[in-house]
């Protein structure tokens, strides 16, 4: 018998229950999350009382409101699900120690010692429901699955919603993971999907009865061996991913952007993805580089150095800095920013400069677009260059991102 080593934290229709937590009028109440109030977008999130109607994540609003009679729209708003967040992060913490933050509304723990016992990882899973309760709020519930590794746990975790608690062992594996379909397993999307139908893979079954070799072949890579053992029960631990040593973006101007005002907007969005990019890789950048091809082949580099950092806001201003003493009069056709000299952010030293809860802010921004799309939430000021994004939702204002918006006015 594999020990459980892995618990797994998934808060139930998170934003809308923060909404429901935060505001009483919503409570009970079918709640759609919106970017904004039209029936043109799409729900980001839904209240369990508007699941029950088919109303979920991607539904279009007009279609929602079609299907569930009297669903009111909130559109969703930053400040709240971070401040829950925190308290979520908080809650479980004081319960067992969080071994990883995977997402906005999503925990891993490690049990270690007798809380491998399934009895002790039952009363552990109810203490952190205590605990959400208590310190965060009655609305905010969540899904908890235990098994023998983080993938395991967290399909264990979407098995029974809402409030549910899961154990997948190694006597129920097979059974449990059986009744999924390929896709329900995290990291088989759309593609990979597509990919194993292809290679003759159409149920969880017969993905199971792969081997190892098989199962690389199937993924085209190691990661199909990883994903053998990983079904099989086996422990793994999450993967450090290789550091990158530098993050870098270039672009090239079409005709009509081809001068120093667009250069500069181009700039500052290939910044602000570089900026995400260092944050999810855990690393901090002590310089940042502008490259800039002219017509006629000439090429203008400036550099700047600076205390380690991952804030936009600053990096943003730096490479105002850099645009300004790059030629004005030629004909820019290309724009390329890399940002480097990395260090772990484990490594980093705290400065005056810094405004900790503004970085916090970020990370979290970074995380809902992780989720929902790269361009669901952003500074005001990008809106006129992002606009075109099918995904995209304007906030006009994030807390902590004050700065950026005053940079580009
Ligand atoms: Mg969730």
């Amino acid at each position: 018998m594999k020990p459980l080593r892995a618990l797994y934290v998934d808060l139930n229709s998170f934003f809308a229950s923060c909404e429901q937590q935060e505001e009483p009028r919503l409570r009970g109440k079918p709640v759609a999350v919106v970017p904004m109030v039209t029936d043109s977008t799409s729900v980001i999130a839904a209240s369990y009382e508007a699941k029950k109607f088919g109303v979920k994540t991607g539904v279009r609003v007009g279609d929602a409101k079609r299907m569930c009679p009297g669903l009111i729209l909130v559109a969703a708003r930053h400040g709240p699900y971070v401040k829950y967040h925190h308290q979520v992060i908080e809650a479980v913490d004081s319960v067992i120690p969080v071994r990883s933050v995977c997402s906005i509304d999503e925990i891993a723990c490690e049990l270690t010692g007798t809380q491998q016992i399934e009895e002790r990882g039952r009363e552990l899973a109810l203490r952190i429901k205590a605990a959400l309760r208590e310190r965060v709020g009655e609305f905010l519930k969540c899904s908890i699955g235990i098994s023998s590794n983080f993938l395991l746990a967290k399909i264990a975790c979407d098995m029974q919603k809402p409030d549910g608690f899961t154990v997948i062992r190694d006597d129920n594996r097979v059974e449990a993971l059986s009744s999924l379909k390929l896709q329900d397993v995290p990291g088989i999307g759309p593609r990979m999907d597509r990919r194993l139908r292809e290679r003759g893979v159409t149920t969880m079954s017969e993905l199971l009865a792969r081997d190892e070799q098989q199962m690389r072949a199937l993924w085209g890579s190691v990661l199909g061996a990883r994903y053998h053992g990983l079904l099989q029960g086996q422990w793994r631990d999450f993967e450090k991913p290789i550091p990158p040593k530098s993050i870098g973006h270039s672009n090239v101007l079409p005709p009509s952007e081809r001068n120093h005002r667009d250069a500069l907007a181009v700039g500052h969005k290939l910044l602000w993805k570089a900026a995400i990019r260092l944050r999810m890789a855990g690393m901090m950048a002590r310089s940042l580089s502008l490259g800039i091809s002219y017509m006629g082949y000439e090429f203008d580099e400036r550099q700047s150095r600076f205390h380690e950092t991952q804030d936009t806001g600053f990096l943003l201003k730096e490479l105002n800095r850099l645009f300004a003493g790059s030629p004005m009069m030629k004909r820019p056709v290309k724009v390329a920013i890399v940002l480097g000299d990395f260090i772990p952010e484990e490594q980093h030293q705290f400065s005056f400069f810094e405004n900790e809860r503004r970085s916090l802010a970020y990370k979290a921004v970074d995380q809902i677009n992780k989720r929902y799309g790269r361009d669901t939430i952003y500074a005001g000021s990008l809106h006129q260059r992002l606009k075109s994004a099918p995904t995209c939702i304007a906030f006009s204002r994030i807390p902590g991102l004050e700065e950026v918006d005053e940079e580009e006015g």
